[in-house]
């Protein structure tokens, strides 16, 4: 294994200025008491790991980052040797952390969480005493991969759109690839439906395309186009020439997606269609929990809530998330704002206009206390909660503070209530879009409910930091996050 580490501060400068577009490794931190390493990068990283004998060490790889300061060996006791910190080449950094003489660790139990794009957990098993501590006396001998999650590696084979077949009952949109994720919805006077295709693109050679359908099953055009939207989407229109049958949506044993007349109705009241995408999380059965007793009373305030939607006769629980807290400040911005502030005080506005509502609101932490990832998830499961919405602030570069703007994450079953909550703060705020996104986060992993993780706006970012800063700001935002939640919850 090839290795070296800054050997001067002429080679930092020197590596510094040849990966201009490097992000920086802005903080990390192991705490031995737990085997847990942290670390926090500007922008996203898909980190890559090994572990290596003789010396027993985990080395993980940062790609696109470098470390701005020089080497960093930081010596512990116990089990634990030492964790290194280096650049290892032009655009990667290094984290090792050694194991003590004759100390070895289980490489499938190493797990790498996604906290958000930009934070990570490395959490270490406790290390055992190796049966043979010198494996080989080759040092490349037993190298084990450790594979990370991808935060942001599309968690699906892409979907690809063949071709459009009239069929007895419907249509038939073959495709090929992925199971496709599909969103249909139709108009209010039924005679536009809409079906789209997320990340799915046109078979090669297929152009986005308009075709007559003499009228079949009473639809006189279908339109299949691809939009230019990132991840890319396959928008199929039927424009109807009559307009008394709803239409609905199905993903077909044939491969693809059905479309078929549901029905036939008179009066032309407003209807929304919708197909969840395909859920692969496990669902869990919570024991049974007493919904009266709220684990965590929210403090009362006085502030009214405003014009927001009324969700009738509600039994949802919505699990409010801060980020961070306690010893973690999460990202730290312009002014030294910290994420962990921000988050928790939007979070509580949101709690509390949601209970204004009805709609009982639980928060994972009430004040600046460090809490894990995993009691955050387990509370949510035990209380069989409806909603599962996780609140962070972003970064990166301090260099950039041209970057700003609100970004919303899903996993599995969380794209339409991401959609609404986005819509709703874009709505509500007026931030820059950066987007809905999937990403395997922890926290979105590991809920078995819809669940959404919110970047609130760049804390390193000039016109969010001033924003974030002003209570007035705060406010705004937390009204738009419960008003999005709530237009979920009452279109359900
Ligand atoms: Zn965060």
């Amino acid at each position: 294994m090839k290795f070296h580490w800054l050997l001067s501060s002429f080679l930092g400068v020197f590596l510094l200025t040849g990966a201009a577009e490097a992000a920086r490794l802005q903080s990390w931190r192991f705490d031995a008491s737990q085997n847990r390493l942290y670390f926090r990068t500007e922008g996203g990283v898909q980190p890559k790991a090994q572990l290596i004998f003789n010396p027993t060490r985990l080395v993980i790889d940062l790609p696109g980052t470098s470390l701005d300061r020089q080497s960093v060996n930081q010596p512990f006791s116990g089990a634990i040797e030492s964790v290194r910190l280096g650049q290892f080449d032009d655009d990667t950094t290094r984290i090792v952390v050694e194991l003590k003489d004759g100390y070895t660790i289980d490489p499938a139990q190493v797990k790498f969480r996604g906290i958000s794009p930009s934070e990570w957990t490395v959490d270490l098993p406790t290390p055992v005493r190796a049966e043979n501590p010198n494996p080989s006396s080759d040092p490349e001998a037993g190298v084990f991969s450790v594979e990370p999650l991808a935060p942001s590696e599309p968690s699906v084979e892409a979907t690809v759109v063949q071709n459009v077949q009239v069929t007895g009952d419907g249509f038939l949109i073959r495709t090929t690839g992925g199971r496709p994720q599909i969103n249909f919805q139709q108009s209010r006077a039924l005679d536009i439906a809409t079906l789209d295709i997320e990340g799915a693109t046109l078979a090669p050679g297929l152009s986005s395309q308009q075709s007559q359908t003499n009228g079949k099953h009473g639809v006189e055009r279908i339109e299949v186009r691809q939009l230019p939207t990132e991840p890319p989407m396959i928008r199929v229109t039927l424009r109807m020439n009559s307009s008394n049958t709803e239409w609905r949506a199905s993903l077909s044993s044939l491969g693809g997606i059905s479309l078929m007349p549901a029905g036939t109705r008179q009066s032309a009241t407003p209807r929304r269609l919708t197909v969840d995408p395909p859920i692969r999380s496990s669902v869990s059965v919570p024991p049974p929990v007493d919904r009266t007793r709220n684990p965590m009373p929210l403090p009362r305030m006085t502030a009214g809530g405003g014009d927001l939607p009324q969700v009738s006769n509600s039994r949802s629980v919505v699990v409010i998330d801060p980020g961070h807290g306690g010893r973690d400040p999460g990202a730290v911005g312009i002014g030294g704002i910290q994420e962990k502030d921000i988050v928790l005080d939007i979070s509580f506005q949101v709690a509390r206009l949601l209970e204004q509502q009805g709609v009982q609101a639980v928060m994972s932490r009430t004040d600046d206390s460090e809490i894990d990832l995993e009691p955050r998830v387990s509370l949510a499961e035990r209380l069989n909660a409806t909603l599962f919405v996780s609140i962070h602030a972003n970064a990166i570069n301090m260099s950039r503070p041209d970057v700003n703007g609100i970004e919303t994450y899903y996993f599995d079953n969380g794209l339409d209530l991401a959609r609404t909550i986005h819509g709703s703060i874009l709505q509500g705020t007026g931030a820059d879009d950066r987007r809905v996104r999937q990403a395997r986060f922890y926290v979105l992993r590991k809920t078995s409910m819809p669940s959404v993780l919110l970047e609130v706006g760049f804390v390193t970012g000039a016109e969010d930091a001033a924003k974030l800063s002003d209570p007035a700001y705060r406010s705004q935002m937390a009204a738009s996050i419960a008003r999005g939640i709530l237009l979920y919850l009452q279109q359900r």
